[in-house]
């Protein structure tokens, strides 16, 4: 099981500390949302456990107040975006199969184009 230990070459640790620059959208004691450096949507933030786990399945185990709580703050993001009442997606890809490129787990919360309804 993962412990939450920051991982040193962790793109989104280095973020979390600072150390890469991202545009920040919320923060609170124990998750970071901000935007995706190539954004799928007119709105498309990541929201992340500060504390670092592989993926959402992996924090769910491990500690899943805080998979509840990236879960609640993709909520408030679609609320401060203004994407709640048109209606957002969370995409959680999990695995390098499924598109998965930092192993820090994260919810991509994307929105704001009528587009946006997927075939699932
Ligand atoms: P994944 O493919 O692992 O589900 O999502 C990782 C996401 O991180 C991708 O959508 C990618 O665009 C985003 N990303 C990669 N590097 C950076 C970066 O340096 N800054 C930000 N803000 N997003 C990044």
């Amino acid at each position: 099981m993962s412990d939450g230990t920051p991982v040193p070459d962790c793109l989104f640790c280095k973020i979390i500390a600072r150390e890469i620059p991202a545009e920040v959208v919320r923060e609170t004691e124990t998750t970071l949302a901000f935007r995706d450096i190539h954004p799928q949507a007119p709105t498309h933030v990541l929201v992340v456990p500060k504390a670092h786990h592989p993926n959402a399945a992996a924090l769910a185990v491990a500690a899943p107040d805080q998979a509840a709580a990236i879960l609640a703050e993709a909520g408030e993001v679609a609320a401060q975006e203004k994407i709640a009442e048109s209606g957002y997606r969370l995409i959680f890809n999990t695995g390098a199969g499924a598109g998965q490129t930092v192993f820090h787990a994260h919810v991509h919360v994307l929105g704001g184009d009528g587009s946006l309804h997927g075939t699932l």
